[in-house]
């Protein structure tokens, strides 16, 4: 294997900019608002604003918050300004993150300490409905927490009387979303916080996606459930602003209602002979970029620039929903309450409808449990809904004449495996060659022709060993063997 050697020669800036240029060739078009998760996009005045205030502030670390007052006063600027959209009274306190998952695992760890400290609680657990994200339980597998995941009732919406269920001495948190992201709707956070309150733990509410939405969904008049530090209980909320706040990458925002929780989030070693090492966060070093780009971003739009993109990202949702449902064999699921759709079949395969709307240049994720395509609307979307329906009509249409066609065939088809679905293309495509060594001869291109494989397919737990196979050969070296270029 050859590995990749650094040029002899530096490349100039030009040819830099031309390979890079070639590298995107393949990648998701999110400027024409064909993909509908992973980029928000608040246009190319916005990105200017933010790409200017980036690279001024690029070098800058925020490790040391003394070193650069600039970036400590930017940073509590973007925390206040959050807090203050999230309803945080006096004695509240928080830390910018790089992104949701950061904030979540901060928030765990904050909670485990806390208990351990005031309650001596020695074998943490936590409580989540299963339509938290994942990044609880990468937060419970790393930081020793025991998860115990609850149903969501048929609204999709968090159980709560099964939560209470499960609260005992050892619980530290109880968690709820707003809104959760698979079907976009706000679990009860006062029942939730009430739980909690009522049994002195804390909870965290991961409005990662919806925090710099909902409020401004509020003011445009919507009846919306409580969620956020109006409700009596609610002990830290996330905010993700590299989402609907419209950042670039690697900002959010972790308050705590008591400034006083937010000291078992720090860390401190006295005893390094490099000095003594206080970090607010899990990172070291910080980029000051992100801080000082998130920070334009939220003065360059100012109330009144967030009021206008939630004014667009509603309108293109309401489209959007109304068009699915004005169209036979597909649905919204849940009541979604803000911008996050999840749509699936009726007598037709979710799957297959994205397949044939991948076929026609939209990017749109598979989910699980129950099967269902997931759409995130943002202002992105303002304008493309027509183009949208059109394409969505013509593949259901399209669909529907297979499901037809299929069902005077003899092969019954196994719609229940579903996981393999909602995979990323390549992590599908890397698993599907993965299986192909296990003996299965054909490795179908499309994930609607997977059904025949998918139902030899062995168990849940050998399933999750082929996606650690295939990630593992993702992130391979250019040029190593076992690389799935
Ligand atoms: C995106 C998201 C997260 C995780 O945030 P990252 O920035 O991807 O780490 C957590 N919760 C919800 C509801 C999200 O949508």
């Amino acid at each position: 294997m050859n590995l990749p050697q650094l040029p002899e020669q530096g490349l100039s800036c030009k040819r830099l900019a031309t390979l890079m240029e070639s590298f995107r060739a393949e990648d998701a078009d999110w400027r024409a608002g064909r993909t509908f998760s992973m980029v928000f996009n608040p246009g190319e005045e916005a990105w200017q604003v933010a790409r200017d205030a980036y690279t001024r502030f690029m070098a800058e670390n925020a490790l040391n918050p003394s070193a650069f007052p600039s970036l400590r006063r930017m940073e509590q600027e973007c925390v206040g300004m959050t807090a203050s959209l999230l309803h945080g009274a006096a004695g509240t306190a928080g830390s910018m993150t790089s992104g949701g998952t950061e904030s979540i695992m901060l928030a765990v760890k904050t909670a485990r300490d806390w208990a351990a400290k005031t309650r001596g609680v020695s074998r943490p657990e936590m409580i989540a409905p299963v339509t938290a994200h994942p990044a609880f339980d990468k937060a419970a597998h790393y930081f020793g927490v025991k998860m115990q995941h609850t149903p969501h009732d048929s609204d999709y919406r968090a159980d709560v009387q099964a939560m209470r269920e499960l609260v005992s001495d050892h619980t530290v948190l109880v968690v709820g979303s707003a809104p959760q992201y698979a079907q976009g709707v706000i679990d009860p956070i006062e029942q939730i916080a009430a739980l909690a309150a009522e049994h002195g733990i804390l909870c965290h509410v991961d409005a990662c996606i919806g925090g710099f939405l909902l409020p401004f969904v509020e003011e445009l008049g919507a009846e919306l459930p409580r969620w956020d530090f109006r409700v009596p209980g609610v002990t830290s909320i996330s905010c993700d602003l590299h989402k609907f706040g419209y950042t670039p990458k690697g900002a959010s925002v972790l308050v705590y209602r008591d400034r006083r929780l937010r000291r078992h989030q720090f860390h401190v070693y006295t005893d390094w002979p490099g000095g003594i090492y206080a970090s607010p966060t899990m990172a070291g070093t910080r980029p000051g970029g992100a801080i000082a780009a998130a920070w334009a971003m939220l003065n360059y739009q100012g109330r009144a620039g967030y009021l206008q993109m939630a004014r667009e990202t509603l309108t293109a949702t309401q489209r959007i929903v109304d068009g699915i449902a004005a169209t036979e064999g597909i649905k919204v699921l849940g009541e979604p309450d803000m911008s996050i759709v999840a749509l699936a079949g009726e007598g037709v395969n979710s799957y297959a409808i994205g397949d044939e709307m991948q076929a026609r240049g939209w990017h749109i994720d598979r989910q699980q449990f129950p099967a269902s395509l997931h759409l995130t609307i943002s202002r992105g979307h303002y304008g493309i809904e027509d183009a949208f329906l059109a394409d969505l009509g013509e593949a259901v249409e399209i669909c529907r004449k297979q499901v037809l066609r299929r069902a005077v065939e003899t092969a019954t088809v196994k719609l229940s495996s579903g996981a393999a679905y909602v995979l990323p293309d390549k992590l599908f495509g890397a698993m599907s060659r993965a299986a192909a060594r296990l003996g299965s001869e054909a490795v179908p291109k499309r994930s609607a022709a997977m059904y025949g494989m998918m139902a030899e397919l062995p168990a849940r737990g050998e399933l999750e060993e082929l996606v650690l196979d295939a990630l593992d050969r993702l992130n391979t070296l250019p040029g190593d063997s076992e690389s799935t270029e």
